[in-house]
């Protein structure tokens, strides 16, 4: 049995409780974060997004009525950061370069470092007031973030004069450089609070005083929108002074949209996994991951060791899917269908406890659902299955003639699995 490199398992692991916290927020486009931070009265760089080039230039002609800017910016507007690095941020200084940037950028697969390999498909731009005046160098990117800090249980501002920058890089680099302010959620953020970000960035006079006033705003939109995280970035002090949000990731939770009901409106499923809507739209929970083994488990703490068992087997988990307590054949068959449509797929690990739910019924489950598939499964099937009737369900898979190889303990699983890869 080949080695386990424990970081890639907390690799694993990491995506698997990301996705855990992520399937109770919603992320927003840059866009429509900055519209719910101005409805709380945050400055924003104003802007128009539109979905053709005819529409962003009739958005660029507006904004230079409004703004007096005849330079703007074209920016991708995809549920991902880095984009000016990827070629999805451009400034443009003529209503010909708006037309053409923003024909090149629509309908373009824009790679970033957080996008997937392949990049995102861009749908729509934001044509964005040019803020960084021409040949002005006291403008200056600063790095702010509002978000929860779950090991207090308070509000957390994190602030950096570093701004523009990759956060993780100047974390890396130069940690001194970023500031925390914790913030009782009872008192909420008090005056002083904000004047001690304003001082710890450096700023003095109008710009001092502007800065306190974007702090206070930013915290009770961050409050007020029950969102998750706030990460601006960059908050740019512009070379007359006034201090604004150039970009904006907003994440909401979930749980409070009920509260919000225009915001679930603003929820864009272009940009969220199709077999992740699926399978939610199942009741199933799936996450999509890189490898070449597929998974169906019960319950999440399985979940964790079943990643680790086909670590241990040489394999790759391709997904990590909770079929719940119910695994009968109408479910099964429902999660083998996701699990195949990972072409990657080259077996299946199926690891399931009985307790409440007996194990010769998940095991007719499988063998129900299998032989309703047809010819739709062309990969191996490894079962394990420990609990309530066990062996009884053991004997049902090994008399039913199909691909399905069987196992109870741990090891022969793993083994099983190393036997087909
Ligand atoms: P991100 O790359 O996805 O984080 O997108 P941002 O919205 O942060 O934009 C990336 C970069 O584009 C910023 O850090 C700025 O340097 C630049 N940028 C954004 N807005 C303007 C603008 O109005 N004028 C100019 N000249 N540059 C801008
Ligand atoms: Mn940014």
């Amino acid at each position: 049995m080949q080695q386990i490199k424990l970081h890639e398992l907390f690799a694993t692991r990491r995506r698997i409780l990301n996705f855990t916290a992520k399937s109770t927020t919603m992320n927003l486009h840059e866009y429509q974060g900055k519209e719910i931070l101005a409805s709380f009265g945050v400055n924003v760089q104003r802007g128009i997004v539109a979905d053709t080039a005819d529409k962003a230039v009739a958005a660029a002609k507006s904004l230079t009525e409004s703004t007096g800017t005849s330079w703007h910016v074209i920016k991708a507007q995809i549920h991902a950061g880095g984009r000016g690095k990827g070629g999805g941020v451009k400034l443009a200084k003529s209503t010909d370069e708006v037309r053409s940037i923003a024909n090149d950028i629509i309908g373009m697969q824009l790679i970033t470092p957080q996008t997937p390999p392949e990049g995102k498909l861009v749908h729509q731009v934001l044509i964005a007031e040019d803020v960084y005046y021409p040949g002005a160098s006291e403008t200056s990117e600063i790095y702010m973030s509002v978000l929860l800090n779950r090991a207090t249980g308070k509000n957390m501002i994190m602030y950096s004069t570093e701004g523009g920058m990759d956060i993780e890089t100047v974390a890396e680099e130069t940690p001194h450089l970023i500031f925390t302010e914790e913030i009782d959620p009872g008192l909420g953020l008090q005056p002083f609070q904000a004047r001690k970000v304003a001082f710890n960035l450096g700023l003095s006079g109008t710009a001092f005083k502007e800065m306190t006033k974007f702090v206070a705003a930013l915290y009770k939109a961050y409050v007020g929108s029950d969102a998750s995280l706030f990460e601006i970035n960059p908050v740019l002090k512009t070379s007359d002074y006034k201090i604004l949000a150039v970009d904006a990731k907003v994440t909401l939770d979930d749980n409070a949209l009920y509260r919000h009901k225009d915001y679930a409106a603003l929820r864009d499923l272009k940009e969220e996994n199709p077999v992740e809507i699926e399978a939610n739209e199942a009741g199933l929970n799936y996450v999509d991951l890189d490898g070449n083994v597929g998974c169906m488990v019960n319950g999440a703490g399985l979940a964790m060791a079943t990643m680790d068992l086909i670590k241990q087997s040489g394999g790759d988990p391709a997904n990590f899917l909770d079929v719940g307590g119910t695994a009968d054949a109408a479910r099964v068959e429902t999660a083998f269908r996701l699990i195949l449509k990972d072409p990657k797929v080259k077996a299946i690990l199926v690891n399931i406890f009985g307790g409440i739910v007996r194990c010769d019924r998940v095991a007719q489950g499988i063998v129900d659902a299998y032989k309703n598939m047809g010819d739709a499964i062309k990969v191996p099937i490894i079962v394990r299955l420990q609990g309530t009737n066990a062996e009884q369900a053991k004997e049902l898979i090994d008399a039913s003639g199909l691909n399905v190889l069987s196992a109870t303990a741990f090891e022969e699983a793993a083994q099983k699995v190393q036997s087909v890869l």
